[in-house]
């Protein structure tokens, strides 16, 4: 059947229901036999080609080549133990491969498990009651309840439509707003031309509906099209483009280090066997195996920290994009204020009076009963009128009386901000209408007065501007309530209007809001108020809550006015607030803060907010007020509408990128005492002071979890007081590299240098006797320059926690990961070193206790020269008054 063409009541026969929708049992049983309303997740790659490809990669070809040279010299020159070498390469591509596979896998579920943390409700009429059911139980028969920034949750076909406009672009590809305002049959053929269908998929920008639904899941025409195409990948985030981008370059550096020293090997007379391992050797120690998806993955653990403080991230992109935001747009009401709302005072028959002294106040009373877009639903198990906080204050302040029956609205939006609807009443059909006084105000000509109606001439206007501005001094958010009579026949138009009185609700800020904006002003963020409501009103709030004694407050008609210079000029100003603002002004003051290179988060509920939302440098939507469409186009959902939630996920953002840094000092570190060895080996002919496969068990064995753990450290507590990091600063800054490659390394270097000599010296070794593969002297050697490298590395985790800080200052939070990644860093030394089967393998021999006494100093040498470095560094900062990210 075609559900379009045919009669409504054709439709409740076909799918046995009706307007009433279905009963709670049927559902069950529906639901049971038709399946979820969920499109199935197809596409996406196979695991076995997702695994396959983890061996194939860059890195992964550049080890099966070091793995090859190691073959080929064993086949030139067979028993110098290079098979072995290439096993042992070859199990490096193994055990990185399934590394990187598990730690993918992980961060995809972890952002998996995200997704369903905000399960999607939608209004059904069960037991002929209207309720919140989950969408994913939606079934053919049931009856939903839509409204203006409502995804649509499956297809329907409409029972009655207010006003209804929907885009249809995920489906049609069409971005008009397209009006689905019939109820009666359509013989189009075209999905775009139904004019009396809700196809899924799409989303209500405007009006009320109910509908029928017809079609769910994978049965709908967007399950049709979800068939058709590939669900797309999630796009590599700048950070991680970097990353792949530095380990492409560092291995191109590195291969191109070992083919040159190959030559100078050659050149100077080194053996074919000696000069492979060198170039091996090399490649091998500066491939940074693991970083891509040790990034990716403390990207999604910082994603998961996120949600557990309330901000659900929906792309890994905008983790690192909030801990460079420079400028925070945000709403007001619900995100600096409570949303809850009380009717303080009312301006009624020329009287400001509390709301328990109106009486006779009839007519304010039927237009607080009747204007409003609240929907009565069942809320486990109890009734709740759902919405706009400040109608349901409005509704609940009302007497109990008679509701009468809707037969049009005129919805409200941020431009015209005000509402209406036409009631069927015993005096005839009226339009009742509230909104923002200076709207309602001029469409008025007739006034509620003690005598009763009365002409409204300009001096009564100004007397009620007046009184408007004195309730709004007080930051009372003032509403204006009007009405009039609609003769049958004549359109419904907010014209010639009784004006009714003005209310005035309070709507205290959200405890927290005011630290929160402390924070921000220490951290560098400036935050910008950006309302619909009176001026007025944003400024006595902006001083409650610490924004600024003098706010200056830009009123929305003004930046109409406004060209795109002199708005650029005013961002300038410290504080300010833009008041009385539509949905496109905000995303023309978004640009303009672009312009000036800012970067900028802004917040955003309703449907005209999705273009700011998507805009802006980090769209965050409102979770309990946003509409559907809003959360769609927003990489943020902020799950308790709470403005100090997005200063806490800045927190989070800044600190994957510190932490980032952190392992990567820590990994880069290590690379120098591997290389420093083979450089001596080949410039001062000594034996090799660590073997290839020594230098594996540092980069893939010690090293792995004591840098996965720097990846998870909690966010530093000066995180807040730093100014936000520059767009277009690099990960791997100058700071970094210089710590790592010409101050950390060298002293790791020297240490594993010394403990090598130590133990060749205290064995009778002198200058340019050779060594045997298998002597124990060697292989004691080496052991000590590993074990010393490896105990170098211990000091530094503590040293890479912070890279101003010292290891002592307080306000450092535990990290338990820390002391399971040293834990498991000495436990495979000691492994590697005093067990027969390690001492194989690894070609090590069991240290004596001189030889860890030896270390000692050089360990605590590295921390003292850091900390000193750190105090320098400390020094200037407080000198310069930055807290200079350039040093990090
Ligand atoms: P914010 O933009 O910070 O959330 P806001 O809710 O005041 O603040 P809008 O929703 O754009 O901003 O509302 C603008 C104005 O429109 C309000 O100040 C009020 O006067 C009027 N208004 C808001 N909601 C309604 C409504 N449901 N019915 C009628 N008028 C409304």
């Amino acid at each position: 059947m075609n559900p379009h063409r045919h009669d409504i009541e054709k439709l409740y026969a076909h799918l046995h229901s009706s307007a009433q929708g279905l009963s709670q049992a049927e559902a069950a049983r529906r639901l049971a036999r038709y399946g979820p309303n969920q499109l199935e997740k197809i596409g996406g790659q196979p695991l076995s080609i997702r695994l396959l490809k983890e061996f194939t990669h860059f890195f992964a070809l550049i080890l099966w080549l070091a793995a090859g040279l190691a073959f080929f010299a064993e086949w030139r020159e067979p028993g110098q133990g290079m098979a072995m070498l290439g096993y042992a390469v070859v199990g490096v591509i193994v055990i990185n491969g399934l590394f990187s596979f598990w730690q993918e896998y992980r961060a995809e579920k972890a952002l998996a498990a995200l997704r369903n943390l905000l399960p999607r409700h939608t209004t059904a009429l069960r037991d002929g009651r209207a309720m919140q059911v989950p969408v994913a139980e939606l079934v053919p028969g049931d009856v939903v309840v839509l409204a203006a920034g409502d995804d649509v949750p499956a297809d329907c076909r409409l029972i009655e439509a207010f006003a209804v406009r929907v885009n249809t672009a995920n489906l049609t590809g069409e971005s008009k707003p397209k009006s689905r305002a019939t109820t009666a049959p359509i013989e189009a053929e075209q999905v775009a031309m139904r004019r009396d269908i809700l196809h899924a998929g799409t989303s209500l920008i405007s009006g009320n509906a109910k509908a029928m639904v017809y079609a769910t899941g994978m049965h709908t025409e967007f399950g049709n099209i979800a068939r058709l195409t590939q669900v797309a990948q999630e796009p590599l985030s700048p950070l991680q483009k970097e990353i792949a981008h530095l380990s492409r370059l560092v291995a191109l550096f590195a291969t191109l280090l070992g083919v040159l020293f190959f030559f100078i090997g050659q050149s100077i007379g080194l053996s074919l066997w000696a000069n492979l391992i060198f170039a091996i050797g090399i490649i091998v120690a500066n491939v940074p195996e693991g970083l891509l998806p040790t990034v990716t993955l403390s990207l999604a653990m910082a994603t998961q920290r996120m949600a557990k403080k309330n901000a659900l991230v929906r792309h890994l992109t905008a983790v690192e994009t909030l801990g460079s935001a420079t400028v925070i747009c945000s709403d007001k009401t619900g995100t600096l204020t409570q949303n809850r709302m009380s009717i303080r005072q009312v301006y009624f028959s020329g009287a400001q009076l509390f709301p328990d002294e109106l009486d006779g106040a009839e007519p304010l009373y039927d237009i607080m009963r009747h204007c409003h877009d609240l929907r009565r639903v069942e809320h486990n198990g109890q009734q709740q009128w759902q919405g706009d906080p400040m109608e349901v204050a409005l509704l609940q302040a009302t007497p109990a009386g008679t509701t009468y029956p809707r037969v049009d609205e005129i919805p409200f939006d941020t431009e015209r901000k005000r509402m209406s609807v036409i009631c069927d009443t015993p005096q005839g059909r009226m339009l009742y209408c509230k909104g923002a006084p200076e709207t309602v105000l001029p469409l008025c000509n007739e006034m509620m007065a003690e005598e009763g109606r009365l002409p409204l001439d300009d001096e009564s206007r100004l007397r009620i501007m007046n009184e408007h501005e004195l309730m709004t001094a007080d930051g009372l958010r003032v509403i204006a309530l009007a009405y009039r009579s609609v003769p049958q026949q004549s359109a419904h138009r907010e014209a010639g209007m009784v004006f009714a009185g003005l209310v005035g609700l309070v709507d205290p800020a959200r405890p927290g809001v005011a630290e929160a904006i402390a924070t921000c002003a220490a951290a560098g963020i400036r935050v910008i108020m950006i309302t619909g409501d009176h001026p007025h009103t944003a400024s006595a709030l902006a001083r409650d809550i610490g924004l600024g004694l003098d706010p200056l407050a830009i009123i929305g008609e003004r930046l109409c006015t406004m060209s795109d210079t002199d708005l650029q000029l005013l961002l300038d100003e410290p504080v300010l607030i833009f008041a009385r603002t539509s949905a496109d002004q905000k995303m023309r003051i978004v640009q303009a803060l672009q312009r000036k290179g800012e970067i900028v988060a802004v917040t955003g509920d309703g449907v005209n907010d999705a273009p700011a939302l998507k805009c802006a440098d980090i769209g965050i939507a409102m979770g309990i007020s946003g509409t559907d469409v809003a959360k769609e186009a927003a990489d943020i959902i902020l799950l308790d509408d709470h403005f100090a939630t997005i200063v806490t996920a800045i927190e989070e953002g800044r600190a994957v990128y510190d932490n980032v840094r952190k392992f990567l000092t820590y990994i880069l570190t290590s690379n120098i005492p591997e290389i420093v060895p083979y450089l001596a080996f080949v410039l001062f002919r000594i034996p090799l002071p660590l073997t290839i496969i020594q230098i594996l068990a540092v980069d893939l064995g010690t090293d792995m979890l004591p840098a996965l753990a720097l990846g998870a450290e909690k966010p530093d507590s000066d995180v807040m007081r730093r100014p936000p990091r520059p767009r277009n600063e690099h990960l791997l800054s100058r700071g970094v590299l210089l710590r790592a490659y010409f101050f950390l390394g060298p002293l790791e270097a020297v240490a594993g240098m010394a403990a090598f000599f130590f133990v060749l010296h205290g064995g009778g070794w002198t200058f340019g006797r050779e060594l045997g593969l298998h002597d124990p002297l060697y292989l004691q050697a080496t052991t000590a320059c590993l074990s010393a490298i490896i105990a170098m590395q211990v000091v530094n985790v503590f040293m890479c926690r912070h890279p101003v800080f010292s290891v002592f200052s307080r306000g450092r939070s535990f990290n338990r990961l820390i002391v399971y990644g040293i834990g498991f860093e000495l436990l495979l030394l000691l492994l590697i070193t005093y067990t027969p089967w390690g001492n194989a393998l690894f070609g090590t021999a069991p240290l004596a206790g001189e030889v860890w006494l030896f270390m000692l100093p050089f360990g605590l040498g590295m921390w003292l020269l850091e900390e000193l470095r750190k105090a320098l560094i400390r020094q200037r900062i407080a000198r310069n008054g930055t807290a200079g990210n350039t040093v990090r």
